[in-house]
């Protein structure tokens, strides 16, 4: 291993102990963020469905710990790691990760977008730990009180903004990835992470919804998704597009909606071509 990689890793292990010192459960991730570990189970048919419960280290965010002898253990199995992600959800912080991204689809800003949702929501956005993404993009990092699991969500909220929750990581800042490092925003790592205003938790954990099978699509829903999509001025077209086909995949009739948001599409002037490929990558982000 060549001098700088053994650096890059002993720097992630040193910012990885420093987070978990601070009780933010963490794991070792390669270059690619990915979970550094590969699962114990990789070769078993079956792929049992095991978070842990066989004692052996390569369950992703199901491995990651506080104990700094465990910490050190993960990044010893995994000396290719390059970074850390920190475990959302868990005690004694239930961190909530708010991701925004960089003009997702050519036509948002998902620092506006949040803006206005607390406009519009009434809360405000408490000074807490940021941390820089090398695509520009931002993390916010919200404690949530404990017992409400916060579901992970891409572009639910609004465009461009992704949630970290339960089951999600961040990650943490230090991390070297293929694109840049990850860093704390100047002047918030003194801070700690900020209680989630309660107003943006009740956005963040909508009450559970019906499914609605393919067959039988909302039809006030669906409607108000494709007028949502003709209301787009030029710039937004796309964005707006991707949001509505989001909330119809995320619902489940995604499909049955995509040729009138097709339609809709082409109306504000985007081809059928562009519009069926942004309302397949929304498809993309709601199967498994
Ligand atoms: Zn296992």
């Amino acid at each position: 291993m060549a001098i700088t990689d053994r650096q890059t890793a002993t720097l992630a292990l040193a910012h990885a102990l420093s987070a978990a010192e601070r009780g933010l459960p963490v794991i070792p991730l390669t270059a690619r963020k990915l979970p550094a570990l590969p699962s114990p189970h990789r070769n078993d048919d079956r792929r049992p469905a095991c978070r842990g419960a066989c004692g052996l280290p390569g369950h992703g965010v199901h491995d990651a710990t506080t104990d700094p002898a465990a910490v050190r253990a993960l990044f010893a199995a995994a000396p290719w790691a390059t970074g850390y992600g920190i475990a959302c959800g868990r005690p004694p912080h239930h961190l909530i990760g708010i991701d925004l991204d960089v003009d997702p689809t050519g036509g948002g800003d998902s620092a506006v977008s949040l803006r206005q949702l607390a406009l519009h929501h009434l809360f405000t956005i408490p000074p807490t730990v940021t941390v820089l993404t090398p695509s520009g993009g931002r993390h916010l990092w919200l404690t949530g009180p404990p017992g409400i699991p916060v579901p992970n969500s891409a572009s639910r909220l609004a465009p461009g903004i992704d949630i970290r929750g339960t089951g999600g990581y961040l990650v943490g800042p230090g991390s070297a990835t293929r694109h840049g490092r990850y860093r704390l925003a100047p002047g918030t790592a003194g801070l700690p992470p900020a209680p989630c205003p309660r107003a943006l938790l009740r956005l963040l954990t909508p009450p559970a919804r019906r499914r609605h099978s393919a067959e039988n699509p909302d039809p006030d829903r669906g409607r108000g998704l494709v007028r949502f999509v003709l209301a787009a001025c030029e710039g937004g077209r796309n964005t707006r597009l991707f949001w509505a086909a989001c909330r119809a995949y995320e619902h489940g009739y995604g499909d049955a909606l995509a040729d009138a948001l097709t339609r809709a599409a082409v109306r504000t002037g985007l081809t059928e071509r562009e519009a069926r490929a942004t309302i397949a990558s929304a498809a993309r982000l709601f199967r498994c």
